[in-house]
């Protein structure tokens, strides 16, 4: 069973949300409307938020957006809509199953390294700094990575958990994870499609892949290898988007599709494109990508 979004769209009211965070007593109430200063940015203007009851939706004049409850859960706890699903079965007092309530949390990393996007490393694999930039990757001149382009990875649930350090010239190891780091246990990106509003997300090994897709306006997730382990398919099963497996065209890439392919196949609506001999998602053009996957859905609001 997985986490039914509209249910909680459904059973829980924005107005016991607002309650519950003891915000509903500043707001005016006119009929099926709240209106009032907008509680999320917290600005003065009397009229910048306004809930209708009986749609059950929510807006703010400002800059918070709006949406349904879950998206107003989002907003206040700073959390993706996994999260806030999870917190909206709290509050209706639902218990979630482990399926629905995995969701694997590392430690948070108390730090942030300051890291350059513009880089000769990054531009020679057709990486610009605007992309850089969105997944937060860059060269480290100084930090535990230095020397390095860096990678953050976050959990599940959007916290910084470490970062991955590639080397730009022949140094080993190629890709350098802090000690001890429990690479199997986490799906690169995870966290980012979960609210992407594609229907499919693809599933790829490496970094670099995932950078490319997304130039081309796909989502995907990577294994950070070839295999998906036991952690790593629970992760996958959990989301809601049609899983589209492209593992490199060698040997390692082949034999990793087929286990994820056994794994995978009738729990979760799937799609396989296998790639040439020696080619990588990395390598392929954009055009072929949009080509290769269209049906990237309509990022629709859920107003
Ligand atoms: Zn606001």
């Amino acid at each position: 069973m997985k986490l039914d979004y509209d249910r909680i769209k459904r059973e829980l009211s924005i107005e016991r949300v607002l309650q519950e965070y003891g915000m509903l007593q500043d707001l005016k109430r006119s009929g099926p409307k709240l209106s009032g200063s907008c509680p999320v940015h917290k600005g003065d203007n009397p009229s910048a938020f306004n809930v209708s009851l009986d749609k059950n939706l929510w807006n703010c004049f400002t800059n918070c957006g709006g949406g349904s409850v879950i998206d107003l859960i989002m907003v206040l706890e700073r959390v993706n809509s996994r999260v806030a699903v999870q917190l909206g079965y709290d509050f209706l007092g639902i218990e979630l199953t482990n399926e629905q309530s995995s969701i694997y949390s590392l430690k948070p990393l108390p730090f942030n390294l300051t890291l350059d996007p513009d880089n000769e490393y990054l531009r020679q694999r057709y990486i610009d700094p605007n992309t850089a930039r969105e997944f937060g990757i860059g060269y480290c001149k100084n930090g535990i990575m230095s020397g390095r382009i860096a990678i953050p990875i976050h959990d599940m649930a959007g916290n910084l958990a470490a970062y991955c350090g590639r080397a730009i010239n022949n140094t080993q190891p190629k890709y350098r994870f802090p000690r001890g780091f429990p690479k199997s246990k986490v799906v690169y990106n995870l966290n980012r499609v979960i609210d992407s509003g594609y229907d499919e997300v693809a599933v790829v090994e490496g970094f670099f892949d995932v950078f490319t897709l997304h130039k081309a306006g796909i989502e995907s997730v990577a294994l950070m290898g070839s295999s998906l382990s036991q952690d790593q398919k629970k992760q996958l099963l959990s989301l809601e988007q049609r899983l589209v497996l492209m593992f490199d065209g060698d040997q390692a890439g082949r034999r990793g599709m087929e286990k994820a392919i056994s794994a995978l196949q009738g729990k979760q609506p799937l799609k396989v494109i296998y790639l040439p001999e020696n080619v990588q998602p990395e390598h392929l053009g954009i055009s072929y990508l949009k080509e290769l996957l269209p049906n990237r859905g309509n990022a629709e609001m859920s107003i």
